[in-house]
């Protein structure tokens, strides 16, 4: 079906929905073959551009595929096709199959071990981890007023598009898991409320994979500094800037050192929050709790 945006019903039996989130999307098959076709123009970037929030370096095709409107044969077969049928390498099109590939993976982790779908983390002895229950903190979190600007400018771009770039998909989800050490359940729920394209076992093989409680999952005592992550992968911070406008003033250097960022946030009055828990304080705390 092709069903333009604006002729969708706003409610339906009382139910509202789609009131405040703008993914820009069109339904139906065709509409999701024409976004694969853009991508493979622009496919052999992927590599160098997938990690860069503020470029369009990914498919976008995620809420197509998770809603069964188009099937990972036919991006396969695209992909492969794009790559003179070589399924090996580290250019664009491997890179990106093998992306493809992590979304099967998750899958036969929810049917070989169907107990990460029931609320269980994948490995059992994280059971006992004390997580934290600040509901101030998670609000803080959900709205994007952390103080921390990359995780703030992902949680907003996840509450404005109900989408969220992959790369701050996983440092907002270490972040809840790591600096707050709040139960990465919340979180993988919020997400799962918030996103277009919703999916059960990537979005719980995603947070447990930031929580290190999943199966290949990021070892425990590797916690992204939200500070590195924006230097690296937005350096001249042009998705912070998007969705954090209140920091538009601010230079680059500053958005990506604690220190120069305060005193700028200070000094012109920006109405933006300070560190909802201080870095180090956070790593130690959560370290700490993993080896108890
Ligand atoms: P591309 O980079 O173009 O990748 C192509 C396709 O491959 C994606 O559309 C997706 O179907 C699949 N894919 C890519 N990366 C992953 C991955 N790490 N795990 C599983 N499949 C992947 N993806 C979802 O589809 N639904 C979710 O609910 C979801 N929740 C996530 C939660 C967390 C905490 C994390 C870290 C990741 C999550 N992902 C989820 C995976 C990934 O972030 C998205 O698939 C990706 O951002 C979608 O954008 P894209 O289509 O442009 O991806």
């Amino acid at each position: 079906l092709d069903i333009a945006p604006d002729t969708v019903p706003k409610k339906i039996d009382g139910f509202e929905f789609g009131s405040s989130v703008n993914h820009g999307l069109r339904a139906g098959n065709r509409e999701a073959h024409h976004h694969l076709k853009q991508f493979l123009s622009r496919i052999a970037d992927y590599a160098t551009n997938r990690d860069l929030p503020a470029v369009t370096g990914t498919s976008g095709l995620s809420p197509y595929l998770a809603a069964g409107v188009i099937s990972p044969r036919s991006c396969l077969l695209a992909a492969l096709a794009a790559n003179n049928g070589r399924l090996r390498g580290n250019d664009g099109p491997t890179t990106w199959i093998s992306e493809l590939a992590w979304r099967d993976f998750y899958m036969h982790v929810l049917v070989s071990c169907p107990r990460v779908s029931k609320n269980q983390p994948f490995k059992l002895k994280t059971k006992s981890i004390p997580w934290r229950t600040s509901n101030t903190d998670f609000a803080a979190w959900k709205t994007g007023q952390t103080g921390y600007p990359i995780v703030d400018a992902g949680m907003r771009q996840l509450n404005q598009m109900g989408w969220m770039h992959n790369r701050l998909r996983m440092v907002t989800a270490m972040f809840l898991s790591k600096h707050l050490l709040i139960d990465w359940r919340w979180g993988e729920r919020y997400f799962m409320h918030q996103l277009i394209d919703g999916d059960l076992a990537a979005n719980n093989g995603g947070w447990q994979w930031s929580a290190s409680t999943g199966t290949d999952s990021v070892p425990y005592f590797r916690i992204f500094n939200p500070f590195s992550q924006s230097k690296r992968f937005d350096p001249d911070g042009v998705f912070i800037k998007k969705y954090c406008p209140e920091l538009s003033g601010i230079s680059a250097t500053a958005l990506h050192d604690p220190k120069k960022l305060t005193t700028a946030v200070q000094s012109h009055k920006i109405d933006y929050p300070p560190f909802l828990v201080d870095h180090q304080f956070a790593r130690q705390r959560v370290l700490a709790a993993f080896k108890a």
